[in-house]
């Protein structure tokens, strides 16, 4: 697997899935998920609300993955996944090690080549971009799949030097 970094916008990415900084509702919100929806279109929406309905009735728990239509973006597939909001006193970094794991494993299901990722938890969830970067670089390291394609696509300059640095 190709991983690369790239600093920009994650909807404009010409890739087969990005992935999605959802909260748990699955019905939009701000940060990546709203760029996501607005610049996708209502299609997505519709999608995550009967995943809603036929699944997840109360909410997608931190930590999992799951994929929708991508409306109008470039990409095939959104993988929709929940980080956690981060805690000084209580250690979640297994759940946000799960995001890229599972968003991976949903990539393999659905036989994606090329990927793109934001720096999940590291916006309104509060998590430090440091260790938001290694522990996603290091996943998507570590993880085994047959995804070849895999780019962290960092909004902020801030982002962007913390991933370089994980890398
Ligand atoms: P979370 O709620 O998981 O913290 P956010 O969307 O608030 O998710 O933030 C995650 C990261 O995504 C932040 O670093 C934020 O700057 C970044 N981000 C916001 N909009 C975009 C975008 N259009 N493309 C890529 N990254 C984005």
């Amino acid at each position: 697997m190709k991983i690369s970094l790239i600093r920009g916008d994650i909807t404009e990415q010409d890739v087969d899935a990005v992935v999605n900084a959802a909260n748990s509702s699955l019905l939009g919100g701000g940060g990546v998920d709203g760029a996501i929806h607005r610049r996708g279109g209502p299609e997505i929406l519709d999608d995550c609300r009967k995943l809603r309905a036929s699944h997840y009735g109360g909410g997608l728990p931190a930590g999992q993955a799951v994929a929708t239509t991508a409306g109008r973006l470039p990409a095939t597939w959104v993988i929709h996944t929940v980080g956690p909001v981060y805690s000084p006193s209580d250690d979640r970094s297994g759940q946000l090690v799960s995001c890229y794991r599972e968003s991976l494993r949903v990539a393999d299901e659905l036989g994606v080549e090329s990927i793109a990722f934001p720096a999940v938890s590291a916006g309104i969830y509060g998590w430090p971009m440091d260790d938001a970067a290694r522990i996603a670089v290091g996943t998507v390291r570590s993880t085994p799949s047959k995804v070849r394609d895999a780019r962290f696509v960092l909004f902020t300059a801030d982002a962007y030097e913390a991933f370089e640095r994980a890398v």
